[in-house]
């Protein structure tokens, strides 16, 4: 294991990152699907060796806190003992691969995402050069109906189209159909070319955006042999996204949804969840990009047992909960890079009714980890106050500078909020 305390990039289950709480990792559930027993094993071994606190990350990871470098390393052999990791640390670090939370689940889906996403993550794993991919560097496949899945800065997504698959890069307007036969093939010619692209440059390139400027996006898509074309995509969803029960179509049963409240669920959470699953579901649990876990296969006749068990443990299954209108990340004192303490004041804002102010982001900082675009209001963490941001993402010049919390929620009173 390479244990050493690198800041400033991605952290994986091997390479631990340090932060204010201690080391942290990351375990990725192949596809993004947890059995109820894996699940309880994670929750078990993040509290025997790491603080209990568990991070939903915006890949749809599992973010471990408050590890040391002994218990790291037993924290990685015990994901590797549950099949949850792969064991070089290199080709686990590469596998980011988010897939549409019900895959086949879904009776409606436009395809098999579960099974081309695990192939993704085998060519990644089995090709050496791969593993040279930036720990940033992402896939989505999503063939999602009832949830589709939309990624912030997925590097190169695979959407179904119509009995084959749309290919499109970050930052690209153009994109290629591809038979699903061909997507792998595709995918590694991708991948392959944006590292010699990106190693081309005198600082390497880590994201595909920083290659797909001025026309570089399709002249990659083509140098991989695709034929690429202006089809839009279908829209991506941009609401808040779903909570509670969704039915699918002309069915008994549905997808429950349950997120968690700004993202951070405790161990014993976490088992309490993987034991809903195998009560009112299917026994398994499936990751999402927007912080939220989801439970295939409810009836709907047992829904309203499910939420209220949720919303007992505080997680958030009711649309009109306002703390689903308030993103926040880790902040003071996990983060060392924050100044505030994010989730408390996140929190203090979601106690108001703030529906007429609309999102409202807490960041303990400017990289801005827990909603990387624009909100309506985002709050930047800066000396132990907040600069404020109007309709921009947290790295944009604040319209105030130095407010505290209580200033803020004056002004928001002021504005309407109640
Ligand atoms: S945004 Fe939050 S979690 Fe990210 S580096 Fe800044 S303080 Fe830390």
């Amino acid at each position: 294991m390479n244990a050493a305390l690198r800041k400033g990039w991605c952290p994986s289950l091997m390479m631990p990152m340090a932060s204010g709480d201690g080391l942290l990792v990351r375990v990725k559930p192949p596809a993004g699907r947890l059995t109820a027993s894996n699940a309880e094993a994670v929750a078990e071994a993040a509290r025997l060796h790491g603080n209990g606190f568990i991070d939903l990350t915006n890949r749809g990871n599992l973010q471990i806190r408050g590890l040391s470098d002994a218990s790291a390393e037993d924290f990685a052999g015990a994901m590797l003992e549950l099949g949850l990791a792969v064991p070089d640390p290199a080709a686990e670090a590469a596998r980011t691969v988010l897939v549409d939370p019900l895959g086949v689940d879904d009776p409606m889906t436009r395809g098999d995402s579960r099974a081309l996403g695990l192939a993704i993550e085998a060519l990644i794993v089995e090709t050496p050069e791969l593993h040279e991919l930036p720990g940033k560097f992402g896939f989505l496949v999503d063939a999602g109906k009832l949830l589709p899945t939309f990624g912030f800065g997925i590097d190169i997504a695979i959407r179904a189209d119509a009995e084959a698959w749309r290919i499109s890069l970050d930052g690209c307007a153009s994109s290629a159909r591809v038979e699903t036969g061909a997507v792998i093939d595709a995918v590694y010619r991708l991948a392959s070319i944006f590292l010699a692209r990106a190693g081309e440059r005198a600082v390497p390139a880590r994201r595909m955006r920083e290659i797909t400027a001025d026309g570089g996006g399709q002249r990659l898509l083509e140098s991989a042999g695709l034929v690429t074309d202006d089809a839009s995509m279908a829209p991506l969803p941009n609401e808040t996204p779903p909570v509670g029960f969704l039915a699918h179509d002309h069915a008994e049963t549905g997808a429950f949804v349950v997120a968690a409240p700004f993202g951070q669920l405790q161990s014993q959470e976490l088992v309490a969840l993987a034991r809903m699953a195998e009560a009112f579901g299917d026994g398994t649990l499936r990751l999402t990009c927007w912080r939220a876990i989801v439970l295939p296969s409810v009836d709907r006749d047992r829904a309203g047992a499910l939420a209220a068990k949720a919303a007992e443990l505080g997680m958030l299954v009711y649309a009109g909960d306002p703390r689903r209108l308030v993103s926040a990340c880790p902040g003071r004192p996990a983060c060392p890079a924050a100044s505030v303490d994010t989730r408390a004041d996140a929190a203090r804002l979601s106690a108001l009714d703030i529906a007429g102010v609309g999102a409202i982001h807490v960041s303990g900082c400017a990289k801005g980890c827990a909603h990387p675009q624009a909100a309506p209001l985002t709050l930047v963490g800066n000396d132990g106050r907040y600069d404020l941001v109007r309709n921009g993402p947290a790295d944009a010049r604040p319209d105030f500078h130095g407010l505290g919390i209580a200033e803020i929620v004056d002004r928001l009173r002021r504005e309407g909020a109640r």
